[in-house]
């Protein structure tokens, strides 16, 4: 079975592999809630008990699904909610649709420093105050910044926190992997329970996915980490490699792959030009990749300014 590690001071246990739902979720794969659940429910005989979710993925539906065959499951939603109303209102559609009355994470999604902290202040009063209530376990934030890891590690009402961890730094909107690591090292330091994203660099490292997921393991305070899965390929091959069992290179091979390019481009064309395959144009704004002529070396991904280009 895949081990368990406690987030920070919260108390909450969670496996060392954490299943993301963007990938299965109406944005990506567009799984039915059904064949969702079942993936996450194959995750879970493995020994998974932690979902990733979020409003704007639109997939705690798969999560509610799950949750029906078991209640126990750890679950972490994020939100963009900034004052006590949009919080209320994010918070219930969470419960609503996860079908419990209670969430263990509830995130403000994508913070960046200290000012957006300061800005989202009445949605994290509302959040502590659902908090003594019980309807939430602990309250986070999300971020590709090392500078809001370190604000929210002090800010004060934040337990949790979400960043960006890789052995590349891939996706640090503010600096190097060593950035992130010290800033990491110090939210541990003050009691923060953290998981990671983007281990694998939004796709990028794939090739070398069994070092990337190493290191992020190693990164001391990180208890967990997030990865998408939309194929039981990729849960087997990935139950395998975080229960330390050698896992079978022939299901990552069949592990079909494709270039994704999230709908926010704003079609600056920096990709298209640093494409030395002629595989990206821009059109009516935004990036349309030719897969015919891709060949998923994931270089016009590490130009992309919104982080928007993704090997999935
Ligand atoms: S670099 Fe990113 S934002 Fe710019 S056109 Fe390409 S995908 Fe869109
Ligand atoms: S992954 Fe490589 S080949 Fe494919 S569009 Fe990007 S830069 Fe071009």
């Amino acid at each position: 079975m895949i081990s368990r590690a406690v987030l920070g001071r919260t108390g909450i246990e969670v496996s060392r592999l954490c299943f993301g739902t963007l990938t299965m979720s109406p944005m990506q794969a567009k799984l039915s809630h059904q064949e969702g659940a079942r993936l996450i429910l194959r995750a879970r005989e493995r020994g998974v008990n932690f979902l990733d979710a979020a409003e704007l993925y639109d997939s705690y539906g798969y999560i509610g699904e799950a949750l029906k065959s078991d209640r126990d499951m750890v679950v972490a939603a994020k939100s963009y909610c900034y004052d006590e109303k949009t919080a209320q209102a994010s918070l219930e559609k969470c419960l609503r649709e996860i079908g419990r009355d209670w969430v263990d994470l509830f995130m403000l999604h994508e913070q960046e420093s200290i000012h957006t902290l300061r800005g989202h202040e009445g949605a994290l009063t509302y959040l502590n105050r659902q908090k003594e209530q019980g309807r939430v376990r602990a309250v986070g934030v999300s971020t590709h910044y090392a500078g809001c890891v370190r604000s929210a590690a002090t800010f004060g009402g934040i337990d949790v926190i979400f960043p960006i961890v890789n052995m590349e730094g891939l996706g640090v909107a503010d600096g190097s992997r060593e950035d992130m690591e010290r800033a990491v090292a110090f939210a541990r330091e003050c009691g923060i329970g953290m998981y990671a994203m983007k281990a694998l660099g939004g796709g990028h490292l794939i090739p070398k996915r069994r070092e990337a997921f190493r290191y992020a393991l190693s990164v001391e305070g990180i208890s967990s980490v997030a990865v998408g899965m939309q194929r039981d390929e990729e849960v087997d091959y990935n139950c395998d490699l975080f229960e330390g069992l050698e896992p079978n290179e022939e299901l990552a091979r069949r592990d079909k792959r494709r270039l994704l390019i999230d709908f926010w481009c704003e079609g600056c064309g920096r990709c298209a030009r640093r494409c030395g395959q002629g595989a990206i144009q821009v059109i009516d704004g935004r990036a349309r990749v030719d897969e015919s002529k891709c060949v998923l070396c994931g270089y016009c991904g590490s130009v992309c300014p919104q982080f928007c280009i993704k090997v999935v």
